[in-house]
């Protein structure tokens, strides 16, 4: 959806649409929608809705429901809809996934000058509506259930969707960091594993970006296109133990970029936006105060899967455990059929796992668009059988 965000401290066009609509404080953000009612401070469903997006499954009963529209749901939703299944996609945001956050993905088959992340979530979004895919969008799910053959799929606000499989691909969400007055600046100049288009707002501006891995790096080097300055804030003692070495001699190079080792942030301040970061030396203890704008926060990712019941089995990390891994090695337990499980096939059968969610997967773009693709490969064999 294109728009425009504008901002009412620093836009004269922003700050005029404000008092137009006579918006208090607790009002923002504002929506304005051609042809619509203003929103005031909306929910993303409410967002959804008025642009006019799908927020509920039109039938009662599809061939296949995947949970997430990262790039493994994306390409599970292509393979399946235009293999003629009746598929539908749940998203609790917007399709594209952290792969969407991605300013430059580099390493993905055919793309040598890399592509957007946002570019890909477009293409896939395209491909997979063109081909009859529904999505769901703006809804959360938060259960899942075997009622006979059928699985259904809980969304948030009691609706059902079944579906006669299930493919997750929910990836993963970001760590957040412990320090005192972090949390109430979430949104307010704290960001985690934010989208590459924020990085425009940070004009001018004194960023810092806490973490050690390919992801920060990326973020800073987008970053610094914008920003006054940079500064990476890394705990450990050097950059390479963690990032590849292309990015680690990119951000040496680039002169508004400075990196901080052995350093963490250990507080936040500011008034309805972060103003100040309090960092300690980790060798010394010696703390110090520093103006910062903003802070991105890229500290590693966890799975989103506590809403999964029993039926799943996860991995100590929460990770879905799979095929192979479900009757041999140390996770082996919960699969009940006669038949070896499906790979990818979850311990719940006709439940499948793809992505960034599945116990030791690569954890990358293109392999997210393997195992969503491979996921419907199995999900035929699957529906084969009952
Ligand atoms: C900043 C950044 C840069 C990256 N750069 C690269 C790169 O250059 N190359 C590379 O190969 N990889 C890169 N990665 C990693 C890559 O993006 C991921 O491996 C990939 O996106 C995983 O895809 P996925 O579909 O498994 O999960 P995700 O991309 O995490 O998508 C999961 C989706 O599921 C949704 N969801 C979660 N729970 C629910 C629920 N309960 N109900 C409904 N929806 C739900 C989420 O909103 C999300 O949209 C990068 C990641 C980040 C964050």
């Amino acid at each position: 959806m294109p728009y425009v965000w504008l901002d009412v401290e620093r836009d004269e066009e922003g700050a005029r649409l404000r008092d137009l609509a006579g918006a208090r404080p607790e009002d923002l953000p504002l929506v304005l929608v051609p042809d619509g009612e203003t929103l005031r401070a909306p929910t993303p469903v409410a967002v959804a809705t008025a642009l006019g997006l799908r927020t509920r499954a039109e039938r009662d009963l599809y061939d296949l429901c995947i949970v997430g529209g990262g790039p493994a749901g994306l390409a599970a939703a292509v393979y399946a809809a235009s293999e003629g299944l009746s598929t539908v996609i749940v998203e609790h945001d917007a399709p594209g996934g952290q792969a969407g956050q991605s300013a430059a993905i580099e390493n993905y088959l055919g793309f040598p000058r890399g592509l957007s992340g946002s570019d890909l979530a477009q293409r896939a979004i395209a491909q997979a509506r063109r081909f009859g895919a529904e999505m769901v969008l703006a809804r959360d799910v938060v259960a899942l259930e075997a009622r006979g053959l059928a699985r259904a799929v809980r969304l948030d606000g009691a609706e059902d969707i079944e579906a006669r499989s299930v493919v997750l691909a929910t990836g993963v969400s970001y760590r957040r960091l412990g320090a005192p007055g972090l949390d109430t600046l979430v949104g307010r100049g704290v960001q985690y594993g934010s989208n590459a288009g924020q990085a425009a707002a940070c004009a001018g501006d004194e960023v810092y970006v806490v973490g050690a891995a390919n992801s920060a790096g990326q973020a800073v080097l987008n970053l610094a296109r914008y920003a006054e300055r940079v500064t990476l804030v890394v705990r450990g003692e050097s950059l390479e133990a963690g990032m590849s070495q292309y990015l680690v001699e990119r951000i040496r190079a680039d002169p508004r970029i400075r990196v901080l080792c052995t350093t963490e942030v250990v507080g936040a301040d500011g008034d309805g936006h972060l103003e100040r970061l309090t960092l300690s030396d980790r060798h010394t203890g010696a703390s110090t105060e520093v103006d910062a704008a903003w802070l991105f926060v890229y500290i590693g990712a966890t799975p989103r899967t506590d809403w999964l019941g029993a039926d799943i089995v996860r991995d100590e990390h929460g990770f879905v455990v799979t095929g192979h891994d479900l009757v041999t090695g140390p996770h082996a337990r919960g699969w009940t059929l006669a038949r070896p499980p499906f790979a990818l096939e979850t311990s719940l059968p006709g439940v499948f796992a793809a992505g960034d969610v599945r116990s030791d997967s690569m954890k990358r773009v293109a392999s997210a668009v393997g195992e969503g693709s491979m996921s419907v490969y199995f999900v035929h064999r699957y529906l084969a059988t009952i």
